[in-house]
């Protein structure tokens, strides 16, 4: 259990949270992989998106940009030093613009903001720097980050994520990412969130967190919405974990709804419920490219809140269920209460 959780603007105490996204992105550099699409480095567009979040009745959004996701991820402009427009060479951590920039936004919106740190999938780690630094340096890089400073910034992380596998089985390198955010967790008591994008490698990630110690109720699997079978979500659930189903970006592509992605949520969501797994659920949209935006036709950080809830009604799913997996599940994932 911790009492105060991080944000880019001073620690939150659980009744502060309000209506939380556990999985979103602000500022973010995914073009490894995503060359014409996954950059959001725009001022102006991002305090237009955060806008929309507090007049839907949002105040908190779990930031989980990890160190990769940073370099670069920043305001055109923000800073005039190239060093801190990059991943932190040395701690792995997340670059001193993105933070910043973060920050400042967070003050000029008025939207609580929890940043997050950690690694991402095998294709964007550098398997030299993983070589050089032992998985407990890792570990003490990321603890750092969470209660002291992410370097050059002054401000803390508050939780360990996105921390990623992105195929069935788990690389290496990714191994070792994972066993240091369970270090750090064990050691900060911090929340795990992780990316798992395909079957099985959610149950392989809680694995790795239980021979580490880890409790499985400290640790979110993402994306698991993305697996086509509600049976993988309710063993996510019976293990003790926080089953996220945050893909909500793949329901609203070009302004239309898109239904068979919508129907199966709500299908998946309907059974975790019935079987009583109602607290171990999360929801978000992981707002990361721009056709995310609610400018350009996409979930932006409202979906849930508008169309989703009238939708979710239709098939039997109660708003005041939907209010609590917005409000108290993320203060109990956060909280560990
Ligand atoms: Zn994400």
């Amino acid at each position: 259990m911790v009492d105060t959780v991080q944000s880019v603007t001073g620690p939150l105490l659980p009744e502060q949270l309000g209506v939380t996204l556990t999985h979103e992105h602000i500022f973010i550099n995914m073009t490894r992989t995503t060359p014409q699409d996954g950059y959001l480095n725009v001022w102006a567009e991002a305090e237009a998106e955060l806008g929309l979040f507090t007049a839907a009745g949002g105040s908190t959004l779990i930031e989980v940009t990890n160190g990769e996701l940073s370099d670069y991820a920043a305001p055109v402009g923000w800073s005039q030093d190239p060093r801190d427009m990059q991943q932190n060479p040395r701690t792995g951590s997340r670059s001193v613009a993105n933070v910043l920039a973060t920050k400042a936004m967070a003050e000029a919106t008025g939207v609580q903001v929890i940043l997050g740190t950690g690694h991402y999938y095998d294709t964007y780690l550098d398997k030299r720097w993983f070589d050089r630094n032992a998985t407990n340096t890792i570990a003490d890089f990321l603890i750092a980050d969470l209660l002291d400073e992410i370097p050059g910034t002054g401000v803390r992380a508050g939780v360990i994520g996105e921390v990623a596998s992105d195929l069935s089985h788990i690389t290496a390198v990714e191994e070792r990412s994972f066993r240091a955010a369970a270090r750090a967790s064990r050691e900060t008591g911090a929340l795990v969130s992780t990316h798992a994008a395909s079957f099985p490698t959610g149950l392989a990630q809680l694995e790795i967190m239980r021979e580490e110690g880890v409790d499985p109720g400290r640790v979110v699997i993402g994306h698991a919405d993305t697996v086509k079978s509600v049976d993988y979500s309710l063993e996510l659930a019976r293990r003790g974990a926080f089953v996220q189903f945050d893909c909500l970006m793949t329901c609203r592509i070009g302004g239309n709804l898109i239904s068979h992605q919508i129907d199966r949520r709500l299908s998946y969501l309907r059974t975790l419920i019935e079987k009583g797994h109602q607290d171990r659920i999360l929801l978000s949209q992981d707002v990361c490219q721009r056709s995310h935006t609610r400018a350009l036709g996409g979930p932006g950080y409202t979906f849930l809140f508008e169309e989703f809830r009238a939708l979710a009604a239709n098939a039997g799913i109660d708003p005041e269920v939907l209010d609590s997996i917005h409000t108290a599940n993320p203060r109990r994932a956060i909280f560990g209460q």
